[in-house]
């Protein structure tokens, strides 16, 4: 492990400089005295060299995109081309300040309308707000569109919300957090919604139906248009989970196939940087009588001049964030729109399902692969059965193990009706060659698996952290370094 840069303090060492204070104010007149420090702080006392190698250390123990292949499943983990990052640099977009007078914010407001209508168009909805800030952010507020949709039609009792087993845990819990009651449905041998279960939990007092598609299990939910049918006939709306958009850009568009409303995680599948918790973007596209439920303001266009509508405000269901959104996050998404285009866009999901496709193919006869009726869409998911029945390895080991060749680990354990299930997505990013040597490295275990079973069990070999206890980490949690 490596030492903290507080460790590394040597008495008097510095690396920094600090401008000269030409600044006439004395800091004793700012901040009340109740506030103010009475002792010194703190601070490592380190050279600027001992910064640079104590940070870059940490970065190399780390494992991101840039370094080696993420194959997160759910979690598209593609790169995030770097010239997103140079334009959102750009002072204009920095200095700008969401009070600002709307004449000095024109090319910002157009590049919201712009996305805001692209989206709209990939996803074939009528409106779309970008104000959430995550998934589940979107989910929870695609649900209180719902909310506000039964509420104005007189409808308040419907408080159900319908959610087939292989749900993402965010849908229930958004669900739980909108007001309303979660009713679980079952999947079918082939990994869809089993219709006739959907069927007999259908009544008067459902609001709604959730469903991601492509599913978490990778699979296309070909049923859309019966379940539309089903859910429509009691007044219910239908929301699509669109985490998994990466696999049908430019294909299917949600809002055409019977879908009433839908997120959209622009850090998936639009390429802004993820993980770490933030910062995030989950617009959601509605139909369009669902329009005037959206929180306001969106942005609008009217004689050549763009401007905060706040039109809907009495049928809104009100703000969900402060100001609009995150603008820099849906900025990076934008740009990423742009250059590729709508045949770039297609191509995208195209090479997304083809490699998904080449590596589940490639490791059918090494590990279980539960659900193989029909081809998988940008992910899969496989099982470990084989290897538990066996050897008495989980998947768990194998996942330390896959760390050991270089790799982050696939999505274990989810969805939660595969047992032991790995959830493999490997993105449109990556090479051929990268993904054969990942299937090799996939092939080598299942062979350690049978030949070295003790080395499984003591994974990860050769990371900064070893195997470490989940289970006290999660009971005695304690992330603050005392010094
Ligand atoms: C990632 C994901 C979510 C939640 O999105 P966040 O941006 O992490 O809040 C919801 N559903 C599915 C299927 C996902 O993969």
């Amino acid at each position: 492990m490596a030492s903290t840069i507080f460790e590394k303090t040597s008495s008097g060492r510095k690396g920094y400089t600090l401008p000269v204070n030409d600044v006439n104010i004395k800091l004793e007149n700012c901040i009340p005295s109740e506030f103010s420090r009475k002792e010194d702080i703190r601070l490592p006392e380190v050279s600027e060299l001992d910064v640079m190698r104590h940070f870059l250390e940490l970065a190399h123990m780390n494992h991101c995109i840039e370094k080696g292949f993420y194959p997160l499943g759910s979690c598209t983990m593609k790169y995030n081309p770097k010239i997103n990052e140079t334009l959102a640099r750009n002072d204009g977009f920095n200095n700008l300040h969401p009070y600002q007078e709307e004449d000095t914010t024109q090319g910002a407001l157009e590049i919201m309308y712009e996305l805001q209508k692209d989206l709209a168009e990939i996803s074939g909805f009528a409106g779309v707000t970008l104000q959430p800030v995550a998934g589940a952010h979107g989910e929870f507020t695609g649900l209180k569109v719902i909310k506000a949709y039964h509420d104005f039609n007189g409808n308040s009792h419907k408080n159900k919300i319908i959610l087939p087993d292989s749900a993402h845990g965010t849908n229930p819990a958004s669900v739980v957090l909108a007001g309303f009651d979660v009713v679980e449905i079952k999947s079918n041998d082939k990994g869809l919604v089993d219709i006739q279960d959907l069927k007999s939990h259908v009544d008067d007092n459902t609001a709604g139906f959730m469903l991601t598609n492509p599913n978490t299990l990778g699979l296309f939910e070909t049923q859309v248009e019966e379940i539309a049918e089903i859910v429509h006939s009691v007044d219910g709306l239908i929301y699509m989970d669109g985490a998994n958009f990466n696999a049908i850009l430019g294909i299917v568009k949600p809002g055409e196939i019977g879908f009433d409303i839908m997120h959209y995680n622009l850090h998936k599948t639009f390429a802004t940087p993820h993980g770490g918790g933030g910062p995030g973007s989950g617009p959601i596209g509605v139909r369009k009588d669902l329009v005037k439920f959206l929180p306001t303001p969106m942005v609008n266009k009217q004689d050549n001049k763009y401007f905060m509508d706040y039109g809907n405000a009495e049928t809104s269901l009100g703000k969900v964030h402060s100001f609009f959104g995150n603008f820099a996050v849906n900025l990076r998404a934008y740009i990423y729109i742009k250059m590729l285009g709508t045949k770039g866009l297609r191509r995208v999901s195209e090479n997304a399902v083809i490699n998904a496709n080449y590596i589940q193919k490639k490791l059918e006869k090494y590990y279980n692969i539960p659900f193989k009726d029909q081809y998988c869409m940008h992910e899969f998911v496989a099982s470990g059965v084989w290897q538990k029945e066996k050897y008495g390895i989980n998947t768990l080991d194998i996942a330390k193990r896959i760390l050991d060749k270089g790799y982050h680990a696939p999505t274990i354990y989810f969805p939660l009706i595969v047992p032991e299930a790995m959830m493999i997505e490997p993105t449109e990013t990556e090479s051929k060659e990268t993904l054969d040597d990942f299937i090799n490295a996939m092939i080598e275990i299942a062979k350690e698996c049978e030949e070295n079973p003790d080395l499984l069990k003591n994974a990860p070999l050769n990371t900064p952290v070893r195997r470490v206890d989940d289970t006290l980490a999660v009971r005695q949690l304690n992330v603050k370094f005392e010094w």
